[in-house]
């Protein structure tokens, strides 16, 4: 799946560079939780190395999903009417399918503005 689609709204709307943020924040997640599964498998003393990387991790894992959701949420918008489209599409789609449809989205959602 490529968000660098001519016809997609994302990339024709210049926006596509924070999709990729996005996906960077979900990267940083999921490494979070590799981490959390390295560091848990050795023995767990308060106060080791390992239980602190583990937090860490842990801690990482939970601040980049919702930041990820935040940024897009708050950074990808209409130029016409100004909605956050990311939002929208996250808040209106079924759950599984959010992603599908802001990959394949042609136009904005709330006004069908195209390109800015
Ligand atoms: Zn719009």
């Amino acid at each position: 799946m490529s968000v660098a689609r001519s016809r997609n709204w994302v990339a024709s709307t210049g926006q596509g560079w924070k999709i990729y943020v996005f996906l960077s924040l979900m990267v940083v997640a999921a490494l979070g939780l590799v981490g959390v599964i390295v560091f848990s498998q050795q023995p767990v003393v308060t106060g080791s190395p390992s239980a602190s990387h583990a937090v860490a991790c842990a801690l990482t894992a939970a601040g980049a999903v919702p930041a990820a959701f935040l940024w897009l949420g708050v950074s990808l918008r209409c130029s016409k009417c100004n909605a956050s489209v990311g939002w929208h599409v996250v808040r209106t789609s079924p759950a599984g399918e959010w992603w599908v449809m802001l990959a394949t989205l042609v136009e904005c959602p709330v006004c069908g503005g195209r390109r800015t």
